[in-house]
């Protein structure tokens, strides 16, 4: 099997405060792997940190390795770069104050396309894959703020998805929402990692046994169970 992504040894110091403490990781493509534990124990940190979101920050110090694709992200990729193949989904959906559309071309844009026949294929490409297309097709000049927060959380994930990540990392994507938009956005991540490799961090271990195919525990900073969700 390949590893998309192959820590060693992680450690993060918030200056003096040991957030994570020698992670070793191997997670696999078109897999998902869920993150559970209590408040505080360094899962929203792990992401930003193969992300490389935290590194940047004053005080912040990164040791061991992290390999995507056998390459070394705090070396040999450039930031810019690793965020486009890296996504991220938060725990707060947060369309940006514009339109379905544009929060949707938002990314796309910015790397320069600006044919309209090209974005509206994305921009209805990747709402299909978000399995929101029918329910916004006919509101895309609607502000994405105007529509339920599920239908928000789903058009996020759009706004990703249109930018052709490898990986995907949802933070608690689930966690503000209700019921049936929760169980929505179980079943496309399941949709979802046929194509793409899947950290979700959840509080839910149903949600954790339902969809994940590895799962690790975290506690205090340190991985302390990691395998076969089953
Ligand atoms: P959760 O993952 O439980 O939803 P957060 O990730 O927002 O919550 O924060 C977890 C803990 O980290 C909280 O105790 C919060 O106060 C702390 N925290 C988050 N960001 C910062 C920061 N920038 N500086 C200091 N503490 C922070
Ligand atoms: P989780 O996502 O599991 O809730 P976090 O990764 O947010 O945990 O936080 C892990 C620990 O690091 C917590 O003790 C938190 O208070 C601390 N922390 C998080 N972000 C910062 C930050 N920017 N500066 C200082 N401490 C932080």
């Amino acid at each position: 099997e390949v590893s998309k992504f192959s820590v060693q040894e992680l450690d993060l110091y918030y200056s003096n405060f040991q957030a994570l403490k020698k992670i070793n990781m191997e997670i696999q493509e078109k897999e998902i792997t869920a993150f559970i534990g209590p408040s505080g124990c360094g899962k929203s940190t792990f992401l930003k940190t193969i992300n490389r979101m935290n590194d940047l920050v004053e005080g912040v110090k990164v040791d061991g390795k992290i390999y995507l694709d056998g390459v070394d992200i705090y070396k040999d990729i450039d930031v810019i770069k690793l965020r486009s193949r890296v996504g991220m989904v938060f725990q707060q959906p947060n369309p940006f104050p514009m339109s379905i559309y544009d929060n949707v071309a938002y990314g796309p844009r910015i790397h320069g396309i600006k044919k309209k026949s090209v974005l509206d294929e994305i921009v209805e490409k990747s709402l299909r894959q978000a399995a929101i297309w029918d329910e916004v097709k006919d509101k895309l000049k609607k502000s994405a703020r105007a529509v339920s927060g599920g239908q928000q959380q789903r058009i996020c994930i759009a706004r990703t998805l249109a930018v052709e990540p490898e990986v995907i990392l949802m933070d608690e994507p689930t966690s503000a929402l209700d019921p049936i938009s929760t169980l929505k956005i179980e079943d496309l991540a399941v949709e979802l990692k046929e194509q793409y490799t899947i950290i979700i961090v959840t509080h839910n271990m149903q949600q954790a046994s339902r969809i994940s195919d590895k799962t690790a525990f975290f506690l205090t900073g340190e991985v302390i169970e990691y395998g076969k969700t089953e």
